[in-house]
């Protein structure tokens, strides 16, 4: 129904690294579609989500965490932010009520503050509300008059505030995409990120990021769909740990991840996982695009 009534806003969830961007998204679309780790820049690729509800849509872009780029992947990643924020009606920039406001924040604030901005301040269940006051006026100090609402991604307090807001803040106009659309991104993204999120998950430190996802195969079976995954590591001792003792640890990866992508397409997933070395992989510009980086 995109008549007259419709109304419709385009909203770049961005923040530092770790604020709960993805775990927002998800909340609000009511489906972990985002994935959502205790590491940082978990999220490396735009996953866009949308959430219709009654005349209005709520077109979101979950972007990778603003922070200071380190390697060609890190500034790939920051300047699709910024696109993304660029292209943005509304941009809620998310600062974790834990931490507090750090350098990030206080650079891209009074930035974003010249546009439509609402500063979120995520995981209020971790913080006493007194705590907050002082919070929102260092916010007030650095961009006068910036519009803040608490809320807790996790649990969902307040989220259905924030939903009202952005409703509020929304334009009339045809909705952009057809009402049971829940993001534009292929099923074979998804696979190739709940794949990652167990790299992510059972590998230590730095080594997560020193791999990468391709799908080879994606294909529907008559009563299963086939996946055929490589995670690239960029050594051969990497890919040792990866692949663990007689292939324990990559057959863990491959099962929970498994499990994580039936849950997502209602049936049974036949998953087979391949790790190979690629050198200098993360300086491959070709690789990078291929893997969605
Ligand atoms: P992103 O990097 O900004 O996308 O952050 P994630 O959504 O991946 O979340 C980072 C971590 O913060 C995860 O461990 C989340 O479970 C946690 N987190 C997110 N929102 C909340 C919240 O409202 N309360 C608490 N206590 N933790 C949260
Ligand atoms: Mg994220």
């Amino acid at each position: 129904m995109a008549d007259a009534q419709t109304r419709v806003a385009v909203v770049a969830l961005a923040g530092a690294p770790n604020v709960g961007k993805s775990t927002l998204l998800n909340r609000i679309l009511g489906q972990p579609l985002s994935i959502a780790t205790p590491k940082p820049q978990t999220t490396r690729a735009r996953v866009l989500g949308v959430h219709t509800e009654g005349s209005l849509q709520l077109v979101f872009t979950d972007t990778p965490g603003v922070h200071r780029p380190r390697s060609p992947i890190d500034e790939r990643t920051v300047r699709r932010a910024r696109a993304g924020m660029r292209e943005a009606d509304v941009t809620c920039w998310i600062v974790s009520a834990e931490r507090g406001v750090g350098p990030i924040d206080r650079t891209e604030i009074p930035r974003l503050a010249e546009s439509t901005l609402i500063v979120v301040l995520n995981k209020l269940d971790v913080v006493r509300k007194p705590d907050l006051l002082p919070l929102m006026a260092r916010i007030n100090d650095i961009a006068p008059g910036t519009e803040c609402v608490p809320l807790s991604a996790l649990r969902g307090d307040n989220v259905e505030l924030l939903v009202q807001r952005l409703g509020e803040l929304a334009r009339p106009g045809p909705w952009l995409y057809p009402a049971d659309t829940l993001t534009d991104q292929p099923m074979r993204f998804f696979a190739a990120e709940r794949i990652r999120e167990q790299l992510l998950r059972q590998l230590d430190q730095e080594l997560p990021y020193r791999t990468a996802v391709k799908i080879e195969d994606y294909r529907e079976e008559e009563h299963r769909t086939v996946i055929e995954a490589v995670i690239y590591t960029d050594s051969v001792s990497a890919r040792k740990i990866v692949i663990g003792k007689g292939g324990r640890r990559v057959k863990a990866v491959g099962t929970a991840a498994r499990r994580s992508i039936e849950r997502l397409t209602g049936g049974h997933v036949f998953l087979a996982i391949d790790v190979r070395v690629k050198k200098d992989w993360q300086r491959d510009r070709r690789f990078l695009d291929e893997v969605g980086l």
